[in-house]
């Protein structure tokens, strides 16, 4: 458990208070069930992990969010939003540029995340927010170069943040995103991951306990028609990657 590590001490109290409750209920059930079973039942099989405890348990990643009353919250950076404008196409084949294509991706991504009750965060790619950012996944979204690459100009990459406190959560965060995101977009995972992606600035920016990844979501050559005229689908990858982290759903083996 990681409560002792806020900053402004909102987790602390509240992993307190969730832990005191819970010592109390505790004991008063063992209090109950010794009282009530001790003499009707072998000395085994009831424990304090009896499922009969265990029920109440949401079946949910973060135990933040348990402690903070059960909102789940999510970041999501759009890519050079604020800062420039990213990758660019030439005139002649659209004249996209990459934070427009990011900035679509995310709010269609923001508006499918609030509607499965996820709290949602749009920042820009230097955001003051960046900073100690708390919450249960912060994603950045881009898109990568319009330049032709012959053969492997196409396809999608994802990096965590590394020195995570949490690298299971960022590990799972990133195997969902990957497995998610590829089955919705159909798009290829590009092994080819550059030292701008795992040394990605905000990774060292938000808070330690706060698992994050970035995604390329493709490229604006190659796979331009896909990020440019069906970002829903792009949006609903990146959504069912998220929710899959958040809901600790199966992950098929690749
Ligand atoms: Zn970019």
């Amino acid at each position: 458990m990681k409560q002792q590590l806020d900053p402004n001490g909102r987790q602390l109290q509240a992993g307190l208070l969730t832990r005191t409750l819970k010592g109390v209920i505790n004991v008063s059930l063992a209090a109950f069930l010794s009282a009530t079973l001790f003499t009707a039942l072998p000395a085994t099989g009831i424990g304090l992990k009896s499922p009969f405890l265990q029920s109440g348990q949401r079946n949910r990643e973060s135990f933040d969010s348990e402690t903070l009353g059960g909102t789940l919250r999510v970041g999501l950076v759009v890519g050079h939003w604020g800062n420039d404008v990213g990758a660019i196409c030439p005139d002649s084949l659209g004249g996209y540029r990459e934070v427009d294509l990011n900035y679509t991706i995310a709010d269609l991504t923001r508006q499918y995340l609030q509607v499965e009750g996820v709290e949602v965060i749009l920042l820009k790619e230097f955001d003051e927010h960046l900073k100690g950012f708390q919450g249960d996944a912060l994603i950045s979204i881009h898109a990568d170069t319009c330049e032709y690459i012959p053969d492997l100009g196409t396809g999608y990459k994802i990096a965590e943040a590394v020195d995570n406190k949490r690298p299971e959560q960022a590990a799972r965060l990133m195997a969902c995103i990957k497995n998610r995101y590829g089955n919705i977009s159909g798009l290829r995972y590009d092994h080819r991951i550059t030292p701008d992606m795992t040394s990605y600035h905000a990774f060292g920016e938000v808070d330690p306990n706060t698992p994050a990844v970035i995604i390329e979501t493709g490229y604006m050559n190659q796979d331009r028609e896909l990020l440019t005229k069906n970002p829903s689908l792009v949006a609903k990858g990146i959504t069912a990657g998220i929710m899959c982290y958040l809901n600790r759903e199966e992950i098929s083996p690749e």
